[in-house]
């Protein structure tokens, strides 16, 4: 593994970023709009990750959130960011998007920072996948299995079907029907229950009969999702096997109901029958026993050491990657775990040997910064961040980061690069929250007072939390000008209004 030449080429830039959702925010004069079709992503994932695959996401979310704090107080799944990650994601789906004839519909993939496997599409220019998947996927073929088919889901066309048939029942019904799945998925994913166990309880009629249309109409798209999903893979001349590995476990796991029912068996049903319907036309694909190429396995390898290093504590580092195995990623590993748990002096001579055996993977300059930010020491992450940056080709995050790293080293000089900095980070990820409280802080220290609140009324915006950001807006719009840019701004915040349950 070491062997393998990384490449470093793409435009992307790493640091595992954890950070409340951001799909809100005013464009226009008009922000109501935008957000009532589209809501808050941390609302939506609120509803139960398993849950959004049912939902088009764009009808309850905002009081299915309201209920569920209610019924349960369970934190709503991170969004992960991670330039890295996100890079490899990209260069899974683009070939498959373009079979697909969906590459001009931008469609991301959205992390979810959540050990348990799962996949989804809950609108049609996002595909959310948790980590767990990412963790569980030996090869990229078998991650790239999953992204076809949930592209499949889109391509059919499912998820427009799906709205229509939820619109005909009744709202609040749905609502219920909602959360009682969730918490079947909550229950098992903490091994609390098994899914057999706790659905009859929590579905009643006339919950079960539309949780029963709802299922029963996702699994009759199934096999369509699965054909669709072949045919990209063959389109593309990517070997059809990793698909088939995955939901063969999936199935076996649906015959022995256990504790930890992953939630993609609630997502996509996976009787015997359409596994079989499946390896039957995916063995007949030329390239089933094409194996992922020797780059693609090692940034795969690197991916999953990262999700280890940054989730895991550091006894099941050492034990998935012992100081015996001196493969990059268990070297990456370990240095990450190190970090984190603060032997911040020794990941630093670990991350110089990564940085001294591939002085051009702006991921290692990444580490590097991040591990020193993280550690007190803002003023000396500002070289690697800055290498990480230039060698990225100016990933966002990452230039977030070296704002974060100039505003706290608490040089005055510095100040304006890193406004600078921010301003073209946040040009590319105009939804990032991180990089508007970054921002309101760099302001405030310049003692422009009106514009820091109107970036952190921004942020919490961006965030779904509407009560702060109208009080912070407010405060801003009374410092500028009537009518001027930042005056329109906050005036788009302080009268926006949430979208209602039933808005379609
Ligand atoms: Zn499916």
């Amino acid at each position: 593994m070491a062997s393998v030449a990384f490449e470093a080429d793409r435009s992307a830039p790493p640091n595992l970023m954890i950070e409340q959702i951001t799909a809100i925010r005013p464009r226009r004069r008009r922000p109501a709009h935008v957000c009532a079709r589209r809501p808050s992503l941390a609302k939506r994932l609120t509803t139960g990750v398993a849950l959004a695959a049912f939902v088009s996401g764009q009808i309850f979310t905002a009081s299915v959130h309201t209920a569920q704090a209610q019924v349960q107080a369970k934190p709503s799944p991170a969004v992960i960011r991670d330039t890295e990650i996100e890079e490899l994601m990209r260069e899974y789906t683009r070939p498959i998007l373009k079979a697909a004839g969906l590459s001009a519909q931008k469609i991301e993939v959205v992390l979810i920072g959540d050990r348990t496997f799962n996949a989804f599409v809950a609108d049609s220019h996002r595909i959310f996948l948790n980590t767990g998947a990412l963790y569980d996927s030996i090869t990229p073929n078998q991650i790239i299995g999953v992204l076809a088919h949930e592209t499949g889901h889109i391509s059919g066309g499912h998820l427009a079907k799906m709205r229509e048939q939820i619109a005909t029942a009744q709202t609040a019904a749905i609502v219920a029907m909602l959360l009682g799945v969730g918490a079947v998925v909550a229950g098992a994913a903490s091994g609390a229950r098994g899914v057999g166990e706790a659905a009859p309880g929590l579905l009643m009629a006339p919950q079960e009969a539309i949780r029963r249309t709802l299922i029963s109409y996702v699994r009759s798209q199934e096999e369509s999702a699965d054909r669709a999903a072949v045919k990209f893979l063959n389109d593309t001349g990517q070997s059809t096997k990793g698909m088939i590995e995955t939901f063969q476990r999936f199935a076996n796991e649906s015959l022995f109901l256990s504790r930890q029912v992953d939630p993609y068996l609630l997502t996509h049903p996976m009787p015997r029958e359409r596994i079989i319907a499946l390896e039957a036309i995916a063995r007949e694909s030329p390239y089933f026993d094409k194996k992922d190429s020797p780059q693609l396995q090692f940034r795969h390898d690197m991916m999953r050491a990262k999700l280890a290093g940054f989730t895991e504590r550091p006894e099941a580092v050492l034990r998935r990657y012992p100081p015996s195995n001196t493969s990059l990623p268990a070297r990456y590993a370990r240095a990450i775990t190190g970090y984190r748990h603060g032997n911040i002096s020794g990941a630093i001579a670990q991350i110089d040997a990564l940085i001294a055996e591939q002085p051009n993977n702006p991921y290692f300059h990444e580490l590097k910064g991040q591990a020193l930010l993280e550690s007190g020491k803002a003023r000396e992450a500002i070289p690697p961040l800055r290498t990480a940056v230039a060698l990225s080709h100016g990933s966002a995050l990452i230039r977030m980061m070296l704002g974060q790293a100039l505003i706290q080293s608490g040089d005055k000089a510095l100040a304006d690069e890193a406004l600078q900095e921010l301003r073209q980070a946040l040009a590319k990820e105009p939804n990032a929250s991180f990089g508007y409280r970054q921002l309101a802080i760099a302001l405030g220290r310049k003692g422009d007072l009106p514009n820091a609140d109107l970036n952190s009324a921004q942020a919490a915006f961006n965030e779904g939390d509407f009560k702060t950001a109208k009080q912070l807006a407010a405060r801003a719009q009374r410092s500028f000008p009537n009518g001027s840019p930042g005056w329109l701004k906050a005036d788009d915040i302080v009268n926006f209004k949430p979208p209602k349950i039933g808005q379609n």
